[in-house]
């Protein structure tokens, strides 16, 4: 085939593979409730927020693997339920792939790799380019698909969708980041060059909570640098993984959790000599896992895992931009982000903070993400929201002090859903279980702190290190701020600093582990020769965003503030702002 021929072929796949398949419906798919992920993972916390297979309605549609550019229903009679969290309805049934599945998809991608890299990287950029058309074509079909398995609103899943896009778009320009390094006459007549090589066959694992934009992580900017790739999506929401398109093989996706008596698709990745380098997002016991067995097989892992991100509010700070970033950040997508917002400190008075907070936490409207107006939607599953009950309960328990208690919240036409309405809970120390454990839901803490030495410190000993931002006027304490807190993102009057792909997405501490950072061009090539050993290893990155830093307390910057906040995918939009 020529060059002309492949290209055409691909646009074409492109374009096929992203209608929606269709539902694949079987007789009798068998539920086992032995399958529920939590039991069997070793060293798993009984604060799971792993699903549990429900009662389902008859023939819900089963998600298929994709193999070799082909959807095919899995042979599995082992299925976990996909359970819309707002009603408790099975949208669909995730058949666990067989152990020959999981071979042929490896295979798959092993057999497409040397077509595939030797593909001209201007073809492979195309085919993103078309690619993210099509996302932009589909966005508000592919965010009700967000919505209805993960229960986010509608305008948080269109979030989910473009900061994924973000990342298609960034592989569009993938050719001038392989550049290499060329010197002439490094001895007498010769030459040194170094070029970026793709490694391989890669694999992908991803977490619930953001079902578009964390496989758009993982496999665009991969394929595009020239690496086939085998995706797992995550078990709770998998759906729309499978409406991405490459040629036949280069892209490939298995479904299945991690249990002790059946195939347990992680270790399968973690163990197949076949695949290269293993990108993961998800919870800490699943990602310290995959990343030592993945690693003692010598792959190459990137682990971005769980996070207790603080701000820090100062005295001299905006009053009405810092409590709308708070409200935001605390309890958009119910939470339910790595880099939600879960402890506030504050220093000084903190009186009317928290008055003022509560005000508005309580003015937040808990509904289905497909209701109108919805500011958070559902946890997960049964068992996450049970899990947030227990640790709100524990930190109740060990003398902390309930400001606003979501727990009993009912949302009338959805009283079966997961709902946990906004959760303050103030006098919080180190020592809390709900301190150290990440919640995961719409609970924000309130500490306090009597210098920003101390609340920097506080910060500083948590285990996690995903971000942490400073609310303040002044920049002195912003630059004090930005030197000395231990954390991968960093915000200054930004609520949720996640950088876009031209930087990478990073972490600190227990919330990452691995050498390369997500979305990186460098993530998925390995080095001929590496540019700079030293710099790589003794390094790490910090991605820094500062919206303002003015002396004058009186300026609102409110409107900067709501652009880059809504830019930022936080969509707890306030028509009013109350006092
Ligand atoms: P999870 O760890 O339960 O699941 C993530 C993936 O790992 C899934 O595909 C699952 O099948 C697999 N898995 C689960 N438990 C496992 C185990 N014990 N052994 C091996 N594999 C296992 O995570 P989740 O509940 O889907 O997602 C929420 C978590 O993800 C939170 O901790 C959140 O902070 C984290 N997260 C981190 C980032 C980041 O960039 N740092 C981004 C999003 C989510």
């Amino acid at each position: 085939m020529h060059r002309g021929a492949i290209e055409v072929l691909e646009l074409e796949l492109v374009e096929e593979m992203l209608i929606l398949f269709p539902p694949f419906y079987v007789v009798a798919a068998r539920k086992l409730d032995f399958m529920r992920p939590q039991i069997c993972a070793p060293g798993r916390s009984h604060f799971s927020t792993a699903v549990e297979p429900s009662s389902s309605k008859s023939n819900p549609p089963r998600v298929p693997n994709l193999i070799g550019g082909r959807f095919v229903d899995s042979k599995s009679s082992t299925v976990i339920d996909v359970i819309n969290p707002a009603t408790q309805e099975v949208v669909s049934q995730v058949p666990l792939s067989t152990d020959e599945e999981f071979k042929a998809a490896v295979s798959a991608a092993k057999k497409a790799y040397p077509l595939w890299r030797n593909t001209p990287i201007t073809t492979r950029q195309r085919v993103m380019l078309k690619f993210q058309e099509l996302i932009r074509r589909d966005m508000d079909k592919l965010a009700l698909n967000v919505t209805t398995e993960q229960g986010k609103t509608l305008k948080d899943a269109q979030g989910d969708v473009f900061r994924g896009l973000e990342v298609v778009e960034h592989a569009c320009g993938m050719a001038t980041l392989q550049m290499g390094e060329y010197v002439s006459n490094v001895s007498h007549g010769i030459d040194t060059y170094s070029i970026r090589e793709p490694l391989g066959v890669c694999a992908g694992i991803c977490p619930f909570n953001f079902p578009a934009m964390i496989p758009l992580w993982m496999f665009p900017v991969a394929v595009t640098c020239g690496n086939t790739f085998v995706l797992k999506p995550s078990e709770k929401d998998p759906e729309l993984a499978l409406e991405a398109g490459l040629p036949e093989g280069v892209l490939n996706i298995v479904h299945g959790t991690h249990v002790c008596d059946h195939l347990d698709i992680v270790n399968s990745i973690c163990d197949d000599d076949d695949i290269k380098a293993i990108s993961f997002v998800g919870s800490n016991v699943a990602g310290m896992h995959i990343y030592s067995r993945a690693a003692a097989k010598g792959k190459r892992v990137q682990s971005n895992m769980g996070a207790k991100n603080h701000a820090i509010v100062l005295p001299d700070a905006n009053v009405d931009a810092t409590l709308n970033a708070l409200v935001a950040a605390g309890f958009g997508a119910a939470g339910q982000r790595c880099m939600a917002l879960s402890t506030v400190i504050f220093v000084g008075d903190a009186k009317s903070w928290k008055a003022k907070l509560v005000e508005r936490a309580k003015a937040l409207k808990v509904n289905a993400g497909t209701e109108p107006d919805t500011d958070l939607g559902p946890v997960i599953s049964k068992q996450a929201k049970e899990r947030i009950h227990k640790l709100v309960k524990s930190g109740v328990e060990s003398g902390a002090k309930l400001l606003l208690d979501g727990r009993n919240i009912v949302v009338p036409g959805y009283e079966s859903g997961n709902f946990i309405g906004p959760t303050i809970l103030s006098d919080i120390t180190t020592n809390m279980e709900c301190y150290k454990e990440e919640i995961f839901g719409p609970v924000l803490l309130f500490m306090e702190a009597d210098s920003l030495e101390e609340a920097i410190s506080i910060i500083n000993s948590n285990k996690y290190g995903n971000g942490a931002s400073i609310f303040t006027t002044s920049g002195v304490a912003a630059r004090k701020f930005q030197t000395e807190i231990e954390a991968g993102q960093v915000g200054i009057n930004v609520p949720i600093p996640v950088p876009l792909p031209f930087f990478s997405f990073t972490g600190n501490k227990a919330s990452f582990a691995g050498d390369l950072n997500f979305y990186d061009n460098v993530v998925c090539c390995s080095l001929v020769e590496p540019f700079d050993p030293i710099l790589e290893k003794n390094t790490q990155r910090i991605a820094l965003q500062t919206l303002y830093l003015k002396e004058d307390k009186d300026e609102e910057p409110k409107e900067d503030l709501e652009i880059l906040v809504s830019f930022i995918m936080m969509t707890l939009r306030r028509k009013k702002n109350p006092k």
